[in-house]
């Protein structure tokens, strides 16, 4: 008997005919004898309607409210899973995130959980049900919805999974596992049997939108294993766990794409120390994403300094820049829309130096013109024009020795 979390994306909850298949599929596990806790997305590509009909209305939604509307989706579906189950003649109760005591911090649309009292769940566990959780939504201690960023119904199963102890998080999704590369843009991808915590956590802040990092985050602290895998087979998918488990330490593991960011320029900054901490701390008070950050060198004493952060984000830069431009006295500042990120994420990169050579050798080649590099000990991260995108993850596919045959 093991313990399992299950979680279920949009598309595989999509509609009624396929809530009932989850249905299914969770009484069977129950009797083979699993303890199951399942955790659903709002149906198919509710969350999008959801956040379109409030930008229907306003181009600057509150927050508060903003989660107060996209955590209803999540809501329609537990309830439906519960019926379908109970159809079946099983046990089953639909919670809530704050009702299990799911508490999150206050920053509404991109919570984070703080706090997991799992006690409702081993009790509706312990009365032999199926316990049906809505992903993706918590409160915070004072009761107020929060919501965990998109995807974020898999932080709500990988928290709720090392919340309970469980044996296994077991993501199912509308692809069958993670791979080399998105296979829409690399036909010759290929499916990782196992990949390291380290990896998947670079492979999802890198735009890999197969898991979401807060759920990678969460199970490499916890050291939880999660198997993510296809909902309409039961052909394994790929096993994310620590590293020294993982077999083949291939030098590069993947290429990651990423068109969701914009890259902004400040332009004519003084290169005095200070400047960057304010820039930065104005941003992060705007409660924006800053990934990569550049600074050219400084030509009598005047600087550049550019930043990629999410569209999402963009509002919130577009309504602190200016403030920020004038308090560091840039001349002007200037928005780059047009960009994507590649990334090559591998374990082996920490003990093979030429990576780098290679990858700008390749894209040289392809006459990739690159923009922005940003590093870790184990990715590699290009800046390109958006155009440039399909060739150049597919040259580095290839380059890299990652071509199925
Ligand atoms: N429904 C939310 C979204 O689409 C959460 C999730 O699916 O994980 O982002
Ligand atoms: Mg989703």
């Amino acid at each position: 008997m093991a313990l399992v979390v299950t979680k279920f994306g949009g598309t595989s909850v999509a509609t009624p005919e396929k809530i009932r298949a989850v249905a299914e599929r969770l009484v069977a596990r129950k009797k083979a004898g699993d303890e199951v806790v399942a955790i659903v997305s709002a149906m198919g590509h509710v969350t999008d309607e959801l956040t379109e009909m409030a930008y229907a209305i306003t181009d600057t939604p509150r927050m508060r409210e903003l989660d107060m509307l996209l955590s209803t989706g999540e809501q329609v579906t537990i309830a439906l899973l519960a019926m379908a189950i109970h159809e079946l003649g099983e046990r089953a109760i639909s919670f809530t995130g704050p009702q299990v005591g799911i508490v999150t911090d206050d920053a509404h649309a991109k919570a984070k959980i703080v706090e997991i009292e799992a006690t409702a769940i081993r009790e509706a566990l312990a009365a032999d049900n199926i316990v049906i959780v809505a992903g993706f939504q918590g409160s915070t201690r004072d009761g107020e919805i929060t919501t965990l960023g998109r995807g974020g119904s898999d932080t709500t199963a990988a928290a709720i999974a090392t919340g309970i102890d469980a044996d296994v998080c077991e993501i199912y999704t509308d692809v069958d596992g993670v791979y080399t590369a998105d296979p829409r843009v690399v036909p010759r991808a290929q499916k990782i049997d196992r990949i390291s915590h380290e990896e998947m956590l670079e492979m999802a802040a890198s735009g890999a939108g197969v898991l979401s990092m807060r759920s990678v985050e969460f199970a490499r602290n916890h050291d939880a294993i999660i198997h993510c895998r296809s909902s309409f087979t039961s052909e394994p998918g790929t096993i994310v766990t620590h590293e020294e488990t993982t077999m083949e330490n291939a030098i590069v593991s993947s290429v990651v794409h990423d068109m969701s960011d914009a890259k902004v320029t400040l332009r004519g900054l003084e290169d005095k120390p200070g400047v960057a901490a304010t820039i930065f701390d104005m941003l992060a008070r705007e409660n924006v994403n800053v990934d990569m950050v550049i600074q050219n060198i400084s030509e009598e004493g005047l600087t550049d300094l550019s930043f990629t952060a999410p569209h999402d984000d963009l509002q919130r830069v577009k309504t602190a820049i200016d403030a920020i431009a004038q308090k560091v006295g840039a001349r002007t500042w200037v928005l780059d829309d047009n960009i994507a990120k590649i990334s090559l994420i591998g374990a082996g990169m920490r003990t093979h130096p030429g990576v780098t050579a290679k990858m700008f050798r390749t894209l040289a080649d392809e006459d990739i013109n690159i923009d922005l590099i940003s590093t870790s000990p184990i990715r590699l991260s290009v800046v390109v024009a958006t155009d440039d995108t399909e060739r150049a993850v597919r040259a580095l596919h290839t380059a890299f020795g990652l071509d199925h045959e």
